[in-house]
């Protein structure tokens, strides 16, 4: 019969779960002062629930790819 679905292996693959961060968040490079200073902001942000500002953080973070062309 159709949707007899007996094709998924594993059934639920588990999710990572995150207990303080809601989002994947990027590891600042290290040695690098604008990933480094975001980092700091988003912790600080973190802290005092500012959603926004973390995942604004991050965002820069992520987009901050300079290290992997140098590197
Ligand atoms: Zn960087």
């Amino acid at each position: 019969m159709a949707g007899y679905n007996q094709g998924i292996p594993g059934g639920s693959v588990g999710r990572a779960v995150t207990l303080a961060m809601p989002e994947l968040h990027p590891t600042p490079v290290e040695g690098c002062e604008i990933c480094g200073e975001q980092a700091v902001l988003r912790t600080a942000a973190f802290k005092r629930g500012d959603h926004s500002a973390v995942s604004d953080a991050n965002a820069r973070i992520r987009n901050h790819q300079h290290h992997r062309n140098t590197r």
